[in-house]
């Protein structure tokens, strides 16, 4: 006889909610990228000490214009990508800007 195995389905509620799902657009435009990737990659290559500090090592590379100042995708995707826009940063001076410009963008 077959038994009819009543699993509960617990995990079909994912925890992980998105809560701004509109402003997530900027992220997964940019950073979800192979193009990002690589960019930020021969950035930090290019400028491995921090630009703020001048001191510690870079490990972030951060937009000096917001990426969530693009009104649509093609100038988020200006913003994003373009070199003139990214600033070399260590953890600290990353966290620092962002403290100061009020947003969670990176
Ligand atoms: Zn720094
Ligand atoms: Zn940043």
């Amino acid at each position: 006889m077959a038994t009819i195995n009543l699993i509960p389905n617990k995990r079909k509620t994912n925890p992980i909610h998105r809560k701004k799902s509109d402003s997530n657009l900027p992220h997964s435009l940019i950073y979800n990228t192979k193009h990002w990737e690589v960019l930020r990659i021969n950035y930090l290559v290019l400028n491995p000490i921090c630009e703020q500090c001048k001191k510690a090592l870079a490990i972030d590379v951060h937009h000096i214009m917001p990426i969530s100042t693009g009104r649509n995708e093609s100038e988020i995707k200006r913003l994003g990508f373009d070199v003139n826009n990214l600033k070399a940063c260590c953890k600290a001076c990353h966290k620092e800007i962002h403290y100061k410009l009020n947003n969670t963008y990176y």
